[in-house]
């Protein structure tokens, strides 16, 4: 059982109860020295719901509140929810489901409305929405911004933090544009799979040896992410859920200390107004 002097968080992964290892990946992150984890829920598609309207997603979202609420009972700290609408969606509905845009649009708005009922009641933390990170036509990346604005708009009206799954970029500023346009803080906007730099928000860093040390290197504000899938279908195809602990003791043995507080104590709390220090219970 490893600890550490610092909280260790995880800010991007997913946990699937019925078809992944679900508590048990939390229980490797936990006796890895990880103390807090903000758990996204999996794409609708992935846990087998063919949404049809907004309250379709229900199911979905209550399925992470269900498993992030037993997460934190085996944490030092806590596990919050982050709830919203996979941006791949969009092309299943488009290609496979015979919507047009616009209607896939309305769908995935109605989504992320429900989701931000939770944030409201205070069931979850953040929202989730973004745009492909394939080429797509026109018409699918306009309603898909269309669906992240409104995404930002929920930001906005419940006073939250918005992660992003986007394409491969780093610089945002579009969007940043649009966030400044909501009085959202820019540093509220979370790209999700991140470099080690990003410019428009707040970048959650894959957790690499060599993003992180770019990104401890820069000292300005982020986090670490693993975006564990818990799909035992690709057992391979991402980070483990010990990653980031295991990449704080790297970065500690570097010498990173102040990038750590960075990235586990002064970001959670710049971005999403949580504690992370209170809230450890050791
Ligand atoms: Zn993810």
């Amino acid at each position: 059982m490893q600890t550490f002097d610092t909280p260790v968080v995880d800010n991007h992964l997913h946990l699937d109860p019925d078809h992944g290892r679900g508590l048990e990946a939390v229980k490797d992150f936990a006796r890895s020295g990880g103390t807090h984890l903000l758990v996204v829920n999996k794409p609708s598609w992935l846990l087998g719901h063919d949404v049809e309207t907004g309250e379709d997603f229900r199911p979905v979202f209550e399925t992470t509140i269900d498993v992030v609420r037993e997460a934190s009972e085996l944490l030092d700290g806590t596990a919050w929810p982050v709830l919203g609408v996979h941006p791949g969606l969009v092309s299943k509905l488009v290609d496979d489901r015979g919507y047009d845009p616009a209607g896939a649009r309305d769908l995935m708005c109605a989504g992320l409305d429900v989701a931000a009922e939770y944030v409201r009641a205070g069931d979850a933390l953040a929202l989730k929405s973004g745009r492909p990170h394939y080429d797509v036509t026109d018409a699918v990346w306009d309603a898909s911004n269309a669906v992240l604005r409104h995404g930002l708009d929920l930001a906005a009206d419940c006073d939250c933090a918005l992660q992003l799954h986007t394409e491969s970029t780093t610089d945002l500023s579009d969007v940043a544009e649009w966030a400044d346009e909501r009085d959202v803080p820019r540093e509220r906007v979370v790209k999700h799979y991140a470099q080690g730099h990003l410019t428009g928000g707040t970048p959650s860093v894959m957790s690499d040896k060599d993003r992180l040390e770019e990104a401890a290197e820069r000292g300005v504000p982020f986090l670490m992410e693993t975006d564990f899938v818990d799909d035992p279908n690709r057992p391979g195809a991402v980070m483990g859920p010990k990653t980031v602990p295991r990449r704080v003791d790297w970065l500690l043995d570097e010498g990173h200390d102040t990038a750590v507080r960075n990235a586990h104590v002064e970001t959670p709390a710049l971005v999403y107004d949580i504690d992370t220090e209170s809230t450890l219970d050791r």
